[in-house]
């Protein structure tokens, strides 16, 4: 037996997303995510403010890659908005596209964005709640509140990611944006390239 073999314990701190003795972590800041936001105007007037401005990080327990294994982590999202756009991650789809993944918000309110072909789902997130990503569906969060939205994923470890779909078609088909009455609504994004009849 290796020392993945033998049964272990994490700790979750519920508001930062820290990880007990994760493996990896990695994060981008304003200034990565050139192309993301739909509103290119209030993108480049932010970054040019502050590019070092956290968007988001994520932790992970990655102990191998082989099927049957399962990689599972934290994902933070930090509030805020790019125009009227909330905080988002890049998303992207499995490597292997039938891998599934699930989200469990631990703290924070966001949303869930999932699109396969052509058709787009937002699943709300709020404490306690699991989403369920089946594969073939692109997904990304969405920091909809005022704090940090704060997620435990879990997905197989041979998924791997691709970015590439969400960032050929000018991201999804609709954008998750600030709603002075309901907090968040849904608006169709102008850059949006269909790629299914
Ligand atoms: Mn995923």
């Amino acid at each position: 037996m290796t020392a993945h073999d033998v049964p272990s314990l994490t700790v979750v701190d519920a508001g930062t997303g820290a990880l007990d003795g994760a493996t990896g972590r990695y994060e981008k800041r304003l200034g990565d995510l050139e192309g993301v936001y739909s509103d290119a105007v209030a993108y480049r007037r932010l970054a040019a403010q502050e590019p070092d401005r956290l968007h988001y990080h994520v932790h992970e327990h990655r102990r191998r890659e082989r099927p049957g294994d399962v990689i599972f982590g934290t994902s933070v999202v930090l509030p805020g908005t790019v125009g009227r756009e909330f905080h988002l991650t890049r998303g992207h789809v499995h490597r292997l596209a039938d891998r599934s993944e699930i989200y469990h918000c631990l703290s924070g309110r966001g949303v869930l964005l999932m699109e396969r072909d052509g058709d787009l789902r937002a699943i709300e997130l709020s404490p306690g709640a699991i989403a369920y990503v089946p594969g073939h569906w692109a997904h990304r969060s969405v920091n909809v509140g005022d704090d940090p939205l704060v997620t435990v994923f879990c997905y197989p470890a041979d998924a791997g990611q691709d970015y590439a779909p969400i960032e050929r078609r000018g991201g999804m088909a609709r954008l998750v944006v600030r709603d002075e009455d309901a907090g968040w609504t849904l608006v169709d994004n102008p850059r949006y390239v269909r790629e299914h009849a």
